[in-house]
């Protein structure tokens, strides 16, 4: 049998006739994922170490590998981090690279009454902008989970963009003119990666191999449907040496396709506001 292969339409127009473009973010949660669940576990010097580990030592190694490809990257830190690592937050926004509010403590902002939530966020973004010099346009909320006033109290604090939604493999425009940048499960770290004894977190590590058959197989099909990829790593777990290995392996697949643009949060957020026609309409709205 000769069947046709099914083409789908591409979901976006990019630049310079790309297929598809490719976002890589590192959320650079330190030792914030553990206080916010236990302040506690300051205590517990190993568990706080394999945080630390993340800025002190996973996050010069990525700096490393993005200059060596010259790839931009979108970082994403709690500003509790900021602070605590000021070298690493100024290294990484001299290296041109692109800083993200993510939370101070990586606060659940489920957990957050409204004035509780924008307090947080006129916070970090006030320290990222002392450090850094400039202040965040882009966010990702913790653990990804906004609340429905998250997108309007984002834009009415001068957000360009969000990067926690997953309703879409490509960006999109909320309501109030921000633009989000949606994320999925799949292309994340954690599941693949992240294991702590006591208190227990994560599964069993898995198989850098089989991690990037998974990572491959979706940029290769997300590709083919004219999708923004968007991975999520942090560095406390992609920052070990077999992961950053990893991580070479996928750029170099982004760059040797030849047709996909990598590029940061805010560049894409810019030319999607730039380029309303560049989005293909969807078929199935809710109503
Ligand atoms: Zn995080």
């Amino acid at each position: 049998m000769n069947l046709p292969k099914y083409q789908p339409e591409p979901r976006f127009s990019w630049p310079n006739g790309c297929k598809a473009a490719a976002m890589l973010c590192f959320d650079v949660d330190g030792e914030t994922t553990a206080l916010s669940e236990d302040p506690n576990l300051v205590s517990r010097i190993t568990t706080m170490s394999q945080c630390s580990y993340g800025p002190s030592i996973g996050v010069p190694r990525i700096l490393g590998l993005l200059k060596h490809y010259n790839v931009p990257g979108t970082f994403f830190i709690p500003s509790w981090v900021a602070e605590q690592y000021p070298k690493m937050t100024e290294a990484i926004a001299n290296q041109g690279h692109e800083i993200g509010a993510h939370g101070h403590l990586h606060e659940k902002l489920p957990t957050l009454a409204p004035p509780e939530e924008e307090a947080i966020l006129e916070k970090s973004t006030a320290i990222l902008e002392r450090i850094v010099g400039s202040r965040p346009i882009g966010f990702r909320a913790p653990w990804f989970e906004l609340n429905p006033g998250t997108p309007d109290l984002l834009k009415s604090h001068g957000f360009l963009y969000d990067a926690s939604m997953m309703s879409d493999d490509v960006p999109f425009i909320h309501q109030n003119g921000l633009v989000e940048i949606p994320g999925q499960w799949l292309l994340e770290d954690w599941e693949q990666f992240a294991f702590n004894a006591d208190p227990a977190w994560g599964v069993i590590p898995e198989d850098c191999e089989k991690v990037f058959q998974l990572w491959w197989r979706e940029f290769e099909a997300m590709r083919d449907y004219g999708c923004c990829f968007v991975l999520t790593l942090h560095p406390w777990l992609s920052g070990r040496p077999s992961r950053v290995q990893l991580l070479e392996r996928i750029i170099r697949g982004l760059l040797e396709s030849g047709d996909t643009w990598i590029t940061t949060g805010s560049e894409l957020a810019r030319y999607v506001l730039e380029n309303p026609t560049a989005r293909r309409e969807i078929d199935f709205e809710k109503q």
